[in-house]
């Protein structure tokens, strides 16, 4: 039986992991981290159980065709509820609540009643939502593949999405913020801003409102971390070993036996001092950062190239607040323009917004709310300047006051009632994932074609890539999905059959 050992126990890592061991491999993770989960995590302060992770998970339907792959993972099963709340976006603005309904018919009266005046964008929006409610991410297996389970080739489910894809070129050329623009509506503007990163082009925003309008894109009952633990469980309970704490440094290369030219082979896996030996490798952890720090000398493939010239890293800075309040009377995901904009590493912030717990049992003691709120923006160097200058903390605390200042300005209740707070920057990020410069996802501008990488080097006969780097933007779809194709990948190149379910 070959050992593969899988470099990281995100959601990729432990996908892969899971295949490779329904498909007949051993399989050990190694995770530099204490736990499972890499970004899909949660953590605990003070009582208080803050979401660092998921805010929606696509294919949480179980009519979706990725729902299928949750479920052979573990990610999801039939005693995990899944919340699917209507409106899913709320802003305040001029005195008023504009939602984001997740049902069109809905949305569109509502939209219609504050802003007749947009009525033409309003209906064009509509019929938007409407094309794209039938989009989703298709499920393929790759050819020359051997199956254990085949499945038809999804055709009617492509043609289903052509009138969205056909309309892709046109809403690419598009910021998020630049189709906000063309409405009227303040309370309109901001809700648009706000669904995905305002740079993100119209096809990414209207993907996603597509996947809420479809019932898609619920959060799973427990959140981020019990969602990789249910992974996690998985991977142990088909036999595989995760080593926490056990940080990979370099991969072994050598010349590949009996081949002419330049084809190298993996060999195993440097951790601290030890040596693990490998039939197969796969590298879970953030491309863009792996293909320099794990190997001596650095890798660089045409296609490399490519990810290092092009992406454009999706950064953060997340904020979690634990309030003395019970705040479930609020919307759970509420924005807004700021009264007074203030300026944070070099970015003016003039809206914003937090995610709200208060409904969700368990996140907070009883009569509080955990709060989180999200900026976005490259703040990495500011955070290392600050690192070397020794003003870290204080530069942490000072932006958790102006953020509890500026909401409470918003939301009175909460002044003077923060009793936790906790900043994560793109250091934090960086330190516990590994991540390029901290980042989670990459960003999908106007114009730029959807970059996906191939997930295997040229090079190197028996290594393979996986993660949200691979096909952009990322996220946890993408993740799943790249877990899954490595093994698809290295089950043709060793001629086994690939086995996805129980
Ligand atoms: C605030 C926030 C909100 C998000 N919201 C959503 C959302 O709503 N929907 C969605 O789809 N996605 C969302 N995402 C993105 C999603 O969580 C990530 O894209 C996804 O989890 C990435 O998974 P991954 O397995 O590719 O990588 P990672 O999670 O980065 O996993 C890589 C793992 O490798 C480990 N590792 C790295 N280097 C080494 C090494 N040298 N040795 C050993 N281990 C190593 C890391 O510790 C990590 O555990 C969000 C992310 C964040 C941070």
């Amino acid at each position: 039986m070959k050992q593969v050992v899988i470099i990281g126990a995100g959601v990729a890592g432990l996908t892969a992991g899971i295949y490779a061991l329904r498909s007949g491999f051993k399989a050990m993770i190694l995770e530099a981290h204490s736990g499972p989960g890499g970004f899909c995590t949660s953590w605990r302060r003070g009582g208080y159980l803050f979401e660092g992770g998921m805010h929606w998970l696509t294919g949480s339907s179980p009519k979706t065709p990725l729902h299928r792959i949750w479920k052979e993972t573990g990610a999801l099963n039939e005693t995990v509820p899944v919340y699917v709340k209507d409106p899913f976006l709320s802003v305040e603005s001029g005195g008023e609540t504009a939602c984001f309904y997740r049902d069109s018919e809905k949305l569109k009266e509502h939209f219609l009643s504050i802003s007749p005046e947009d009525k033409k964008e309003i209906l064009s929006l509509y019929r938007d939502i409407k094309r794209f409610s039938v989009t989703t991410v298709p499920v393929m297996d790759p050819r020359g593949l051997k199956l254990a389970h085949k499945r038809p080739f999804p055709l009617a489910l492509l043609l289903g999405m052509l009138p969205a894809l056909l309309r892709m070129p046109r809403l690419n050329r598009m910021t998020a913020a630049e189709y906000a623009a063309r409405f009227r509506h303040q309370g309109i503007r901001l809700l648009l801003e706000n669904v995905v990163e305002q740079s993100y082009n119209v096809g990414s925003l209207l993907f996603t409102l597509g996947c809420f309008a479809s019932g898609d894109g619920g959060y799973p009952e427990g959140g981020s971390l019990n969602m990789a633990r249910r992974m996690a469980g998985r991977f142990e309970s088909l036999g595989g070993t995760i080593r926490y704490n056990c940080k990979a440094e370099k991969i072994r290369l050598a010349d590949a036996a009996g081949r002419r030219g330049s084809l190298k082979t993996a060999e195993g896996v440097y951790a601290g001092r030890e040596f693990i030996p490998a039939d197969a490798v796969i590298v879970s952890a953030d491309t863009l950062a792996a293909i320099d720090r794990l190997f001596d000398p650095a890798l660089h493939e045409p296609w490399m190239e490519t990810m290092r010239r092009c992406t454009r890293p999706l950064i953060n800075t997340f904020i979690s607040l634990g309030v003395k309040a019970d705040l479930s009377h609020l919307p759970e995901n509420l924005y807004f323009n700021l009264k007074r904009p203030f300026t944070y590493a070099g970015f003016t912030v003039a809206s914003l917004g937090f995610n709200n717990y208060a409904s969700y049992k368990g996140y907070a003691p009883s009569g509080c709310s955990a709060l989180t709120v999200s900026i976005t923006a490259d703040t990495y160097d500011y955070w290392q300047a600050a690192s070397k200058a020794g003003e870290y903390r204080q530069r942490k605390e000072e932006l958790a006051e102006i953020i509890i200042d500026r909401l409470a300005e918003e939301v009175p209740q909460i002044r003077d009632r923060v009793e936790v707070r906790d900043v994560a920057t793109p250091l934090t990020y960086e330190r516990y994932c590994g991540a390029y410069r901290g980042s989670w996802m990459t960003f999908m501008g106007k114009n730029e074609p959807m970059r996906s990488y191939p997930c295997k080097p040229r090079s190197i006969s028996n290594l393979y890539f996986a993660g949200q780097r691979m096909l952009a933007p990322g996220g946890l779809p993408v993740a799943v999905l790249t877990g899954r194709q490595a093994v698809q990948r290295l089950c043709r190149d060793t001629g086994t059959v690939f086995e996805g379910a129980d």
